[in-house]
C-alpha cells in the first residue's frame, strides 16, 4: 500500500475497531450470483480480466449462500423461481446486501406478464438498482462500489428499531459508448 515507504519501519498506526471492521468488510464482499438471463453474461464479464472485479475485492463468487454476503440478481425472475430466490436470500450470512442488476430484475423489463416478477424489491430488500438492458460491467462495478462506500463510511446502516434498512440507491445511467475504432461497412466488397 506504500505505507512502508512513507513511514519509518518501526511506526505504529492507531485506529478504531469499527474502522478496521468496516475496512475488512468492504474489502471482502463475496457475491452470490443469481443470474437467470442475459444480464448474467455481463456479470460474468465483470469478473473477467478486462474489467477485473478482483481490483475491488469482490471477485469471489460463491455458489453457497452461507459463504456470500452480496446477492446480485441479474436477469428476470419468474414467479416459479421466486421461492428459490427468497430461500437463498434467507440463507445468506448477515450482514448481507442485494443488487438488482438490469431492467428485468428491477421492474420486469419488457416482460410485462403474469409469469415474471415485476421487480424483486417486492419480495427481498434491494440496496442498489443498476440500470440498463443489460447494464455494462462498469455500471455493475459502480453499484458494488456504492455499497462499499456505505460500508466504509457508515458500517451497517440501521433504522431506529435496530433493523438493517435497504440502502435504496438507484444509479444514474452514465456510460457513454465510445466510437468504433474502425468504420463499419456492411455488404461492401
Ligand atoms: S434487463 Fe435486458 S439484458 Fe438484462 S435480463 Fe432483462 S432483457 Fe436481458
Amino acid at each position: 500500500m506504500g505505507l512502508e515507504t512513507a513511514l519509518p519501519s518501526d511506526s505504529v498506526l492507531t485506529t478504531s475497531l469499527q474502522r478496521v471492521v468496516n475496512w475488512a468488510r468492504r474489502s471482502s464482499v463475496w457475491p452470490m450470483p443469481f443470474a437467470t438471463a442475459c444480464c448474467g453474461i455481463e456479470l460474468m464479464a465483470t469478473a473477467c480480466s478486462r474489467f477485473d472485479l478482483a481490483r475491488f475485492g469482490a471477485e469471489v463468487m460463491r455458489f453457497s449462500p452461507r459463504q456470500a454476503d452480496l446477492m446480485i440478481v441479474a436477469g428476470r425472475v419468474s414467479v416459479k423461481t421466486l421461492p428459490v430466490l427468497q430461500r437463498i436470500y434467507e440463507q445468506m450470512a448477515e450482514p448481507k446486501w442485494v443488487i438488482s442488476m438490469g431492467a428485468c430484475a428491477s421492474t420486469g423489463g419488457v416482460f410485462d406478464t403474469y409469469a415474471v416478477v415485476q421487480g424483486v424489491d417486492q419480495f427481498i430488500p434491494v440496496d442498489v438498482y443498476v440500470p440498463g438492458c443489460p447494464p455494462r460491467p462498469e455500471m455493475l462495478i459502480e453499484g458494488i462500489m456504492a455499497i462499499q462506500r456505505i460500508i466504509d463510511e457508515e458500517g451497517i446502516p440501521r433504522d431506529p428499531s435496530g433493523h438493517r434498512r435497504p440502502l435504496n440507491i438507484a444509479l444514474n445511467p452514465n456510460y457513454e459508448p465510445r466510437a468504433q475504432p474502425l468504420p463499419v461497412t456492411i455488404g461492401a466488397t
